[in-house]
């Protein structure tokens, strides 16, 4: 028989009084099996993960046959209905005393006792986490980057890794001596259980591809628990590790508006000498054409500065010379 989904909630009591009512889904199939938690929006501004979790729920209903799946699509609805990455936070602000104090992944396994966010994540860690036998946190990062798996190349983690099937892979060590509070990953990984992140292309968006490939990762994931019947899907040219010697920047050579190739997006692969577009030049209006000057796919592209994440100056066309154009992680 079809499992069913169950909505269910965790309340918890903020500093003013009020409740903060976090709705999420369980569904089980019932006897033994992992229980896969995934998480969306810890920051609010990163939404592509939503829908993700909303399209991956009747997969399940329809084809879980193992194990226990939660399903969080929007843990952190303070930063949310802030829309922002944060709560309480202004615009384009990142790591301010404001911003480590509020970012609910600097801050598991929570505190009864602490801010409102703190006292939100205390009360999902308490009746949702500490359940979890793997666990998915969904993110997204600037739209000028490509999607993305972070993992510690430990164990089971790195292989829901590679299960995933994005393009890119971005290996971190295994954290040794955990600082708590600490992100959400790295805690669960400490306890010597299997997790990743997903960081999705774009913040303050919800696109289809990103979704698409959020949906297939997740089924890829369950198949490889077992919860699902099937093979994971895992598209050709995936996985690929991104790593120090193998990234490769692009610098504009002068300032002015940088206009990028028709046709060309994040993910793709180029071919060394192949177009990436040009600049035109703010002095005497003349084009100078960029090119690739080595082959590889495309992981960061347009341009930017510092803090294109957070900063629209920081992700605006115009650029100084050094600025980066595009990153490609070489063949
Ligand atoms: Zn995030």
């Amino acid at each position: 028989m079809a499992p069913e989904l169950s909505e269910k909630s965790v309340k918890t009591r903020i500093a003013d009084g009020s409740e903060i009512v976090t709705p999420w889904w369980e569904i089980d199939a019932g006897g033994e099996g992992p229980t896969l938690l995934i998480v969306a929006a810890q920051h609010g501004n990163e939404v592509q993960g939503t829908e993700t979790i909303r399209r991956f729920a009747p997969v399940c209903t329809e084809q879980l046959r193992a194990g226990t799946v939660m399903l969080v699509p929007m843990a952190n609805l303070l930063a949310i209905r802030h829309r922002r990455n944060s709560v309480k936070i202004g615009p384009e602000e990142k790591q301010t005393e404001l911003h480590r104090a509020n970012n609910m992944n600097r801050l598991w396994p929570g505190d009864l006792e602490g801010n409102d966010v703190a006292r939100v994540a205390h009360s999902l860690h308490e009746q949702i986490v500490t359940r979890a036998t793997h666990m998915v946190d969904l993110h997204c990062w600037c739209r000028l980057w490509a999607a993305a798996v972070l993992a510690c190349d430990v164990g089971e983690s790195s292989r829901m890794a590679e299960i995933a099937g994005l393009r890119f892979i971005n290996w971190s060590e295994a954290p040794d001596d955990l600082d708590l509070p600490t992100q959400l990953r790295k805690l669960t990984v400490s306890r010597g259980l299997a997790a990743i992140t997903i960081e999705f292309s774009g913040q303050f968006c919800v696109e289809e591809h990103q979704v698409l490939g959020g949906v297939r990762a997740l089924v890829n994931l369950a198949r490889m628990l077992g919860m699902m019947e099937g093979e994971p899907e895992i598209p050709s040219e995936s996985g690929i590790k991104v790593t120090d010697e193998r990234k490769m920047m692009v610098e504009a050579p002068c300032a002015g508006l940088f206009v990028q190739a028709p046709d060309l997006k994040l993910e793709d692969r180029v071919e060394a000498g192949q177009s990436l577009g040009h600049i035109l030049l703010d002095d005497d209006l003349s084009t100078v054409e960029i090119t690739a000057p080595e082959g590889g796919w495309l992981w960061r592209y347009g341009s930017q500065r510092e803090a294109p994440d957070v900063s629209l100056p920081d992700q605006h066309p115009y650029c100084d010379a050094g600025d980066t154009l595009a990153g490609i992680i070489t063949a």
